[in-house]
């Protein structure tokens, strides 16, 4: 940094355009020197070939004339240290993926919406120890960016894949278990009311025998669609099993709950669901138990709401039980 800062102050006895053009023109890299007023002084090759303004349009007038994307307000502030600390300021591409809104044109990169860029913007030292202007390099990170976020997005939908069921779209066994360890726990420190409900489709070996597993499938993801548009965005549904889902109501009571469960139980009864020409028809049964800081552990928590579908299923099916 200080060498480049150097050399440029050697060679400018007053104006920084007497540094040697091949030397500003020949690098893939924007170089540009500004006073004070963000006066452009400097604007190499790379910059006029990426912003297609020429070097002659753009020395003289201020930045901010000639490219309205560059927040003003900001960069004034950001540049601060480099007159009253003389000390070069970074921008990286993280925290602002461009200065220059620059179109991408480079065949690997063009899937950019435009050039991700870092910038380098260090004082340039008078001979009197002032500083009176700075030069800005502007790199081409495009690249290196998409490399990043593409790495960032990969890993997000791995994430999500890791997490949920692929027949249901909802939380499978393992996350749902994690997710509802985290809950009992803030349901210990907390004592708010929450009911954790088990659900079991009813004779659904007879569905599978009777149409098929394809079939079988089907209602299972039916199901699971109607679960998900009964339940809040802060309940946690997932798929515990083949046919068997858990639910967590948070800030529900039993007495909320029953309602849910209420609702679930009806809707999956009056659903049909078309298979190859058939109507399939079918029934769940439901097990509740609100949270009792006599519980363990979450699972002692969960083993209660399925002794709860377990005395629902004894009973008749097609309803649910509350455990007491
Ligand atoms: P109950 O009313 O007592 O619950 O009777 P049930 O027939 O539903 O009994 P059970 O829960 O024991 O049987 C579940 C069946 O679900 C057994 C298994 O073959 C089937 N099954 C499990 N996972 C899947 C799946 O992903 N798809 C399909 N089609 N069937 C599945
Ligand atoms: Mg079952
Ligand atoms: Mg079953």
């Amino acid at each position: 940094m200080n060498a480049s800062t150097k050399t440029l102050t050697q060679n400018t006895e007053g104006t920084a355009s007497q540094v040697p053009l091949e030397l500003l023109d020949s690098i893939e890299v924007g170089i540009a020197v500004l006073d004070r007023n963000f006066t452009v002084h400097v604007w190499n090759k790379f910059l006029e070939n990426h912003s297609a303004k020429k070097a002659q349009s753009v020395i003289g007038g201020s930045i901010f004339s000639h490219f309205s994307e560059i927040d003003e307000a900001w960069l004034r502030t950001k540049i601060d240290p480099v007159f009253n600390l003389k000390s070069p300021v970074f921008i990286i591409w993280e925290q602002r993926p461009f200065l220059f809104k620059f179109t991408c044109n480079r065949p690997v990169t063009c899937a950019a919406e435009f050039m991700y860029q870092n910038v380098t913007i260090f004082p340039i030292v008078e001979n009197n120890g002032r500083v009176e202007r700075f030069c800005m390099l502007v790199y081409d990170v495009t690249e290196q960016a998409l490399g990043k976020l593409g790495m960032e997005h990969l890993n997000e939908e791995l994430k999500t894949a890791s997490r949920v069921d692929g027949l249901t779209g909802l939380f499978n066994r393992r996350y749902w278990q994690e997710r509802f360890d985290e809950m009992y726990k803030l349901c210990v420190r907390r004592g708010k009311p929450s009911t954790a409900l088990m659900l079991d489709i009813d004779h659904f070996k007879r569905i599978n025998d009777t149409y098929g597993h394809q079939a079988g499938d089907k209602v299972i993801q039916m199901l699971a669609a109607l679960i998900k548009r009964c339940v809040r965005e802060t309940d946690l549904a997932g798929r515990y099993g083949g046919e068997e889902f858990a639910i967590m109501l948070n800030d529900s009571t039993v007495e909320d709950a029953r309602a849910v469960a209420e609702r679930i139980r009806q809707l999956a009864q009056r659903l049909t669901v078309e298979h190859e020409g058939e109507s399939i028809s079918f029934t769940v049964s439901l097990g509740l138990a609100q949270f009792s800081a006599d519980f363990k552990s979450a699972m002692a928590w969960l083993e209660c709401s399925d002794q709860a579908l377990y005395k629902a299923k004894e009973s008749g099916r097609n309803q649910y039980c509350i455990y007491e």
